[in-house]
């Protein structure tokens, strides 16, 4: 089973011809509304490909919180874990898109941060040996702790996508990362936490996975160091990349793949994801990943 402990957003996004100065007002087209978040969009990923999937989450208690209930009741989640937060807001993502393709994302985190230690309570009766649980940092840094110790005591492993990192020096990350079995991030945060994948492992996980977007993924595990070359796509959107790799990922060491196998995988649903618009929607199928993988 998979188990994804993360943020439920509304992505609002538009286009711009440029991006706004301060003060300025610029005209831009029709608002596109998408079910996304971190959490959320990993979640979807792993049920796509077909693994048992669980998100634990926080809705706010307003219509943006419906329809995005709506959207992953449609994609067949389970929806017990979800939360809805009485007196606070769903989590709002603002994204401006200019001509070229430079954007500016305002995140209203809403309920996601609210979702607090009492949301996991019922975690324990669902986790046991060779779950996944998934963690990323959109949600308060205390919750993502609690819920790694309590994957741990049940014998269930944790990946954390150390995205968006907090700023530099939290305490509190690096007692996250002591609990952490599965460490992904991208090449910006590798730098910002200062380290090479093998470097990354002495902060507490034992597998350190660093993505590379189009040139593919660095792993290290006891085993060793390997590259992983990326899988030739006719890219689009790359939003939704990571979370794609990420869900994959999950899901198949929740199958039992070793490490080596699941970042094949993840690579190959990262790739996918680029290859369509948008986050959510544009994460493939198991069919889809089979065919990219045997191609
Ligand atoms: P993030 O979206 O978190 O920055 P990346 O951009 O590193 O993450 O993408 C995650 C993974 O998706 C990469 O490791 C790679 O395997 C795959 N991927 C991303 N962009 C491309 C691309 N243009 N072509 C092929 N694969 C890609």
């Amino acid at each position: 089973k998979v188990v994804v402990v993360g943020s439920a957003n509304l992505d609002l996004g538009v286009g711009v011809p440029h991006l706004p100065r301060p003060g300025e007002t610029v005209l831009g087209s029709d608002v596109v509304a998408s079910p996304g978040g971190k959490g959320a969009n990993q979640a979807v990923a792993a049920h796509r490909l077909g693994a048992d999937t669980l998100l634990v989450a926080a809705l706010g208690a307003d219509r943006f919180g419906v329809d995005l209930r709506t959207a992953l009741e449609r994609e067949g989640l389970p929806l017990e874990q979800v939360v809805t937060r009485d007196g606070a807001a769903t989590g709002i993502a603002l994204i401006v898109v200019d001509a070229t393709g430079e954007n500016t994302i305002v995140v209203a985190p809403g309920a996601n941060a609210h979702l607090d230690g009492a949301a996991l309570t019922g975690l324990p009766a669902l986790l046991g040996p060779g779950d996944v649980v998934v963690l990323q940092l959109e949600i308060p840094l205390e919750t993502c702790v609690a819920a790694a110790r309590h994957a741990r005591r049940a014998g269930a492993r944790v990946l954390l996508n150390a995205a968006p990192l907090p700023p530099a020096g939290s305490g509190a990350l690096s007692e996250l990362l002591r609990e952490v079995d599965v460490l992904v991030v991208n090449e910006g945060e590798a730098q910002q936490l200062g380290g090479d994948a093998t470097a990354l492992r002495h902060r507490g996980p034992a597998a350190c996975v660093i993505t590379l977007g189009a040139r593919g993924a660095i792993s290290a595990d006891p085993t060793g160091t390997r590259t992983h070359p990326p899988f030739r796509v006719d890219a689009v959107d790359t939003t939704g990349a990571g979370d794609s790799f990420c869900g994959a990922l999950a899901a198949a060491l929740a199958a039992g793949s070793d490490l080596d196998q699941a970042v094949r995988r993840g690579c190959a649903a990262g790739a996918l994801a680029t290859t369509r618009m948008g986050a959510q929607s544009a994460m493939p199928t198991a069919t889809e990943l089979d065919l990219l993988l045997a191609a």
